[in-house]
């Protein structure tokens, strides 16, 4: 027999908080990956060795809007909203309609992505090269910390357990002259985890680049990004020179290290890595996004 679990699923945010704050808790926001961790063997419901807190149901995590330059997405929106809401950006659309499949993003969240915090994660360099950052939320205020610091190792996120994550503010996504790509390399063009993932960011200022950014997925314990391979293009004009890219890329080459897995193998990870890293370089023209 099922053993019994204490589950709370309140009206509204405060009161969960309120809970949180009293005892440490799972929380579930789809639970398509919580569902997942805790399986044992088909037809056993998942064992959580905590009380469970429901929050998918909760309003004040749903919200979309835009604040000045900045899109604030409300954690608990689930893939499937997402795909339908006019302000979120084309590339993160694009990366969206990779992940599993139609009934996984119905339930699937952006928040949840994030807290699970997998290498492979197919929102993640995305949210990376847009300099996400992350309202905290508790009892005691909320919080905002950059996504490169929260998120710390594979399913390790910097979270304390009185804290929900309210919502994802992406300061990037409306600037002027934004070109993004997000491309994910798997066994098939969605329902699969990446082999390897990439998301590319560059703003151009008067045929220079004013901005640049990358961030590979499924190539290391968390995303890999680098300000200072960045700031090497900075100033470069388009296109650019065929040894700029050399540089650029030999300078990944150094500090990219996948792992042979499952689904791929470290060698085909990091050639493909560096080729969608050329890919990105070589365009000619980029149009906004
Ligand atoms: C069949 C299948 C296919 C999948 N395919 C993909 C894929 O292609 N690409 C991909 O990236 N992922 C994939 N996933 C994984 C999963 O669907 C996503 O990671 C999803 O975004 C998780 O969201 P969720 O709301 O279901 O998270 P949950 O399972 O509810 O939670 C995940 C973790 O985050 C925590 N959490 C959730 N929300 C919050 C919050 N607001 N504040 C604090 N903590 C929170 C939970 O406590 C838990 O630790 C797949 C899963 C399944 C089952």
């Amino acid at each position: 027999m099922a053993e019994k679990i204490t589950a709370f699923r309140f009206d509204r945010l405060d009161q969960t908080l309120s809970q949180l704050n009293k005892e440490d808790c799972a929380i579930i926001a789809g639970g398509t990956d919580v569902m997942v961790l805790h399986k044992s063997r088909r037809g056993v419901p998942p064992k959580i060795p905590k009380p469970v807190v429901f929050i998918d149901h909760l309003t004040e995590l749903k919200q979309i809007y835009r604040n000045h330059k900045d899109l604030h997405i409300g954690a608990c929106t689930t893939y499937s909203d997402l795909l339908e809401h006019p302000l979120i950006p084309i590339p993160l659309k694009n990366a969206i309609k990779t992940i599993a499949a139609p009934a996984i993003r119905n339930r699937g969240t952006l928040g949840g992505n994030i807290c699970n915090a997998s290498p492979a994660g197919d929102t993640l360099p995305l949210l990376y090269v847009y300099n996400a950052k992350l309202l905290l939320r508790s009892v005691t205020g909320d919080r905002i910390v950059a996504i490169h610091d929260f998120i710390q190792g594979p399913r390790r996120v910097q979270r304390n357990h009185n804290e929900i994550l309210a919502e994802i503010i992406l300061p990037s996504v409306l600037e002027d002259g934004v070109h993004v790509i997000f491309e994910k390399v798997g066994n098939r063009n969605a329902d699969a985890i990446a082999k390897v993932s990439f998301a590319g960011f560059i703003r151009i200022n008067e045929n220079r680049i004013a901005d640049i950014r990358f961030a590979f997925g499924a190539v290391g314990p968390t995303m890999v990004r680098s300000i200072d391979i960045e700031k090497i293009l900075v100033g470069k004009t388009i296109p650019l020179a065929d040894t700029d890219i050399i540089q650029v890329v030999a300078a990944f080459d150094k500090i990219i290290r996948p792992i042979d897995d499952q689904r791929s193998t470290a060698t085909y990870r990091k050639t493909v890595a560096l080729n969608l890293l050329r890919y990105f370089l070589s365009l000619k023209q980029f149009r906004t996004n």
